[in-house]
C-alpha cells in the first residue's frame, strides 16, 4: 500500500526544504513512530511507513523533482522517468525498517541485533537476496521478567547441494544469456514526461542473472534452493513486550544463485498470566480478603514471579488499598533495575448468606463503630475519604 498524502505535509516541511532539513524531519518522525517504540500499534506502523516513503522520495533529487512536477502520478510512471523502478508498489514495513536502518542505524536496546541488512542488487548482474522469515515467539511473564534463551525451529530454504545453488543440471546447461550477453542488464531508451531517458534495467530474459539454464537441476527444479530445517538460539533480553522483534541476521532463506541470505525476524508475544497483569515493568496482583481480615488485619501468602511472598495486611485496611513489593517486577529493557509488584487488596462481600451468617451481620448492622462515619459532607467528599484519595 502506498500513501496519497502530500510528502511535504507528512514530514511537516516546506516545499523548498534542504536535504538536511528533510533528513532531520524524517528522523524525528521515524523515532516517534518506530515499531520498536510502539509495539503492536498499527497506526504508528502506518505512520512510520508513510514517513519513510516520503523520505525515500524527497531525499533523492531526481525523484523529488518528478514528485514536485507531477505528484504521485509522476512517480507511478517513474519506471521510465529516472529509474525509480515501478514506484513504491511493494513498499512494506520491512523495506521501511531497512531504509531507516541504512541511513540512521538503530537506537538503544535492539540496535545491536538489527543490523546486517544486505543490498538486493549491485551494478550489473542482479544479486538475489534470500527472503526474510518471520517467527512468532510466545513468552511467559516469568521469561520476560528475567530474559531468556530460546531454541526455535526454522523451516527455511537452503542452497541446493546437487547444483551448488546454480539451478542447472550440469555445467553445459548454463548458457550465456543471448539478450544481455551475460551482463545481466539492458539499456532502453524511453520517452517520458521528462523527455528522452536512457534506462538501465535488469535483463528480463535471464532476470538479471546473465546466464540462462537449458536443463534444470532435478533436486531443486532450477530454483537453486531446497527445503531445510534448523534450530537457532535466540537471546531475548528482559523487559520485552508484545510486538517487539529481534532480527537474526543472515538466518533466513539462502539467496538464490549464491545471493546473500535473508534474516529471521523473531516477533515476541506475551502470554497471558494466570495471576498477574502487567503495567509497564510493574506487575499487578489482586487478592480478595474478607470483612474481618480487613478489619482485624492478617498475613497472606501472595504469589510473585519468583515464588511466594508474605503480605502483612494491617488492621483497618480499606478495599482497593495497594501494597508494593519493591523490585519484584520485570527487569527494565533499557537501563538497570526492575519494576515492582503491586498487590491490590479487595474486600470481598459474601453473596450467599445462611440464617446463621445473616444473624451475625444483623448484629453488626446496628453497631455505630463498624459503620462508615456519617457527616454533613457531600457524597463525593465522603467517597473520596473512604477511598483515601
Ligand atoms: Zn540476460
Ligand atoms: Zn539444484
Amino acid at each position: 500500500m502506498t500513501t496519497e498524502r502530500d510528502y511535504y505535509e507528512i514530514l511537516e516541511i516546506s516545499r523548498d526544504a534542504s536535504e538536511e532539513q528533510i533528513k532531520k524531519a524524517y528522523r524525528k518522525k521515524a523515532l516517534q513512530y518506530h515499531p520498536d517504540r510502539n509495539p503492536g500499534d498499527k497506526s504508528a506502523e502506518d505512520n512510520f511507513k508513510e514517513a519513510t516513503e516520503a523520505y525515500e522520495v524527497l531525499k533523492n533529487p531526481q525523484t523529488r523533482q518528478v514528485y514536485d512536477q507531477y505528484g504521485h502520478a509522476g512517480l507511478r510512471q517513474g519506471a521510465g522517468a529516472g529509474g525509480f523502478g515501478g514506484g513504491f508498489a511493494g513498499f512494506d514495513i520491512a523495506d521501511a525498517l531497512r531504509a531507516f536502518m541504512r541511513d540512521f542505524g538503530g537506537f538503544g536496546g535492539f540496535e545491536d541485533i538489527f543490523g546486517g541488512f544486505g543490498g538486493t542488487s549491485n551494478r550489473g548482474r542482479t544479486v538475489h537476496r534470500g527472503r526474510d522469515l518471520r517467527v512468532d515467539l510466545q513468552l511467559s511473564l516469568e521469561e520476560i521478567a528475567e530474559g531468556v534463551s530460546k531454541k526455535i525451529k526454522v523451516n527455511y530454504k537452503s542452497t541446493c547441494d546437487s547444483c551448488n545453488g546454480s539451478g542447472a543440471a550440469n555445467e553445459e546447461a548454463k548458457k550465456t544469456c543471448p539478450q544481455c550477453k551475460g551482463s545481466g542488464e539492458i539499456r532502453q531508451i524511453t520517452r517520458s514526461l521528462l523527455g528522452q531517458m536512457v534506462r538501465v534495467a535488469p535483463c528480463d530474459y535471464c532476470k538479471g542473472d546473465g546466464t540462462i539454464i537449458t536443463d534444470f537441476c532435478p533436486e531443486c527444479h532450477g530454483s537453486g534452493l531446497v527445503d531445510d530445517k534448523k534450530t537457532i538460539t535466540v537471546r531475548i533480553p528482559p523487559g520485552v513486550t508484545t510486538g517487539n522483534y529481534l532480527t537474526m541476521s543472515g538466518e533466513g532463506n539462502h539467496g538464490p544463485r549464491g545471493g546473500p541470505p535473508g534474516d529471521v525476524i523473531v516477533v515476541v508475544t506475551e502470554k497471558e498470566h494466570e495471576h498477574f497483569t502487567r503495567s509497564g515493568d510493574d506487575i499487578v496482583y489482586e487478592v480478595p480478603i474478607s470483612f474481618s481480615q480487613a478489619a482485624l488485619g492478617t498475613k497472606l501468602n501472595v504469589p510473585t514471579l519468583a515464588g511466594e511472598s508474605e503480605l502483612n495486611v494491617p488492621a483497618g485496611t480499606q478495599s482497593g488499598k495497594v501494597f508494593k513489593f519493591r523490585n519484584k517486577g520485570i527487569k527494565h529493557l533499557r537501563g538497570l533495575g526492575r519494576g515492582d509488584q503491586l498487590v491490590r487488596v479487595i474486600v470481598w462481600t459474601p453473596t450467599k448468606l445462611g440464617p446463621e451468617e445473616k444473624k451475625l451481620f444483623e448484629q453488626l448492622a446496628d453497631n455505630e463503630k463498624i459503620n462508615p462515619p456519617r457527616s454533613s459532607k457531600s457524597f463525593f467528599e465522603k467517597l473520596k475519604e473512604t477511598l483515601g484519595v
